[in-house]
């Protein structure tokens, strides 16, 4: 007989990318969700419980690397995201890596070094859509910015909830891909504010957070706001892309490989600079950029 307890899994290097922290609820059925990290541990898993529910939070590869290991089990993600969990091409496309010289070279990667294998989506997910295991009802809580579809999953009878990348790190919100929403992205951060759990587990970092996190939220989408004054402050004077890019404004530091740093980096930046930009606070003339 399940125990019908939620068990949390913490990933390798304090679940810092390309690993992430997971969950195994051991339930009449069993089920995992965002399995990435610590290989043999997720196989024995599959072997002693029969995995028959994986749900990825979303399309990255830091939360479905291991998907493969999980044979006979159903896959379940949000319909927006789904495409890109069944091929390597869409997930290239939504990140907007795809028409990028290095594409292949990233895939080669993914496949090779990784080992990645594309799984088909079974079952696909809505928002406030209710899946009963057992002894415990998920929630899913569609919350889009990250990715488009994006889900929180709430442990109902636990007051318990997964909220995977709204991950509450220092570093702070992540929307780094060409379907990234910044504006989105708060919205969800916000929506989280009304949801009443005790429990609150993350993807990244610690993990773990008990009682009331409101304060760590605001915290979480005041990193936005920080950055966009930050950009503000920097295009005081009129700046191209490259001086842009160079500056690190987001990553803080340049990482290698340099041609990723410079695509993520100016992801993440152009998004600000189209939302200041919309609310009248900057100026773009061609690739020169200026507050205005
Ligand atoms: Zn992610």
């Amino acid at each position: 007989m399940a125990s019908g307890e939620i068990f949390f899994i913490e990933g390798e290097n304090n679940g810092r990318f390309p690993h992430c922290n997971a969950i195994f609820i051991d339930d009449e059925l069993p089920t995992v969700i965002d399995p990435a990290t610590r290989e043999k541990y997720l196989s024995d898993l599959h072997r002693k419980n029969r995995i028959r529910l994986v749900i990825n939070s979303h399309y990255h590869i830091d939360h479905t690397r291991y998907n493969r290991l999980f044979r006979g089990a159903t896959f379940a993600a949000h319909r927006l995201d789904a495409p890109a969990i069944e091929s390597l091409d869409e997930n290239a496309k939504y990140a907007g890596i795809y028409e990028k010289p290095w594409f292949e070279a990233w895939k080669k990667v993914v496949k090779e070094v990784w080992k990645h294998e594309e799984v088909e989506i079974g079952r696909t997910l809505e928002d406030l859509e209710e899946i009963c295991l057992g002894q415990n009802t998920l929630r899913i809580i569609h919350t889009p910015g990250h990715t488009p579809g994006h889900i929180c999953v709430e442990f109902v009878e636990k007051k318990a909830i997964y909220l995977a990348d709204i991950d509450l790190t220092r570093f702070g919100p992540w929307y780094g891909n060409a379907v990234s929403d910044i504006d989105s992205f708060l919205s969800s951060i916000e929506r989280l504010r009304h949801i009443k759990a005790e429990t609150w587990y993350t993807a990244h970092g610690a993990g773990i957070f008990s009682g009331d996190i409101t304060g760590k939220l605001e915290a979480y989408a005041s990193v936005i706001h920080e950055r966009d004054r930050r950009i503000l402050e920097f295009l005081s004077k009129e700046r191209t892309k490259s001086e842009i890019i160079d500056k690190a404004l987001i990553y803080g530091k340049k990482w290698n490989p340099p041609q990723m740093f410079d695509f993520f980096e100016w992801m993440m930046v152009s998004k600000h600079i189209q939302r200041l930009e919309k609310m009248g606070l900057i100026m773009s003339k061609g690739d020169r950029y200026v507050s205005l």
